[in-house]
């Protein structure tokens, strides 16, 4: 079996600013604060720590029922923007042929590993109708440390399909140095692309096992789930 767990933003898809939009809205919304995204990475991040870091930035106290009322208000904002048409917003190169190419391939399981909040992850999937390949997956409302939304994936993963993978048999595809980070304590082979915020050089420097500038070469793609420990 091989286990490709998916990325969303920058790996997947760029909303086109429709999460930080969503999210900027919702902490107005909150705390009457304009702007109050600004300078907080959102990359790589879970939607729980970019809340928490915002924040900081702009000296309000963290408080959990804060956060659940921020991601109550960031979803609905969320479903407001993300539809919205916008010449930023796309499908990452290949994805759209990349995926229906693995989906039929009978030993390949497609999951997502993401710092979205379940629903927002849904959301913005919906938006391309991506939704239908990924029937699991760890998303940022699992646990705020992305690190260890591998083990949530893989859990949710043998609890569908009865299955327990090795970590040689799970690809961790991503576009920031967070996501080859996941991979590594797990023996999981790290596929980066570079279609998110982070250039090939950049994220050579974090040594992922693959690397390439977009996921447009679907053979390419496949040989990388060739490869043994
Ligand atoms: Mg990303």
């Amino acid at each position: 079996m091989k286990i490709l767990l998916f990325d969303i933003d920058g790996t997947l898809l760029n909303s086109g600013g429709a999460g930080y939009r969503a999210m900027t809205r919702a902490f107005k919304a909150l705390f009457d604060i304009e702007n109050g995204l600004k300078g907080v990475t959102l990359s790589g991040m879970t939607d729980a720590v970019i809340f928490k870091n915002a924040c900081e930035a702009n000296d309000v106290a963290f408080q959990n029922h804060k956060q659940a009322e921020f991601k109550k208000i960031y979803l609905e904002f969320l479903r407001v923007e993300m539809p919205k048409p916008n010449p930023e917003k796309f499908m990452c190169p290949g994805i759209d042929e990349l995926l229906p190419v693995l989906a039929d391939i009978p030993d390949i399981y497609l999951g997502l590993l993401t710092g979205n909040f379940t629903e927002g992850a849904r959301i913005k999937l919906d938006d391309f109708g991506l939704n239908k390949f990924f029937e699991f997956g760890a998303f940022g409302d699992d646990n705020s440390d992305r690190n260890l939304l591998y083990n949530y994936a893989i859990e949710r993963f043998t609890k569908k399909y009865g299955l327990i993978p090795h970590g040689s048999q799970v690809w961790i595809i991503g576009d920031t140095p967070r996501d080859i980070a996941c991979a590594q304590p797990h023996n999981a082979w790290s596929v980066a692309v570079a279609t998110g915020s982070f250039t090939t050089e950049d994220l050579a420097m974090e040594n992922p096992h693959f690397l390439f500038n977009d996921l447009s070469d679907t053979k390419a793609f496949l040989q990388v789930l060739d490869h043994r420990a």
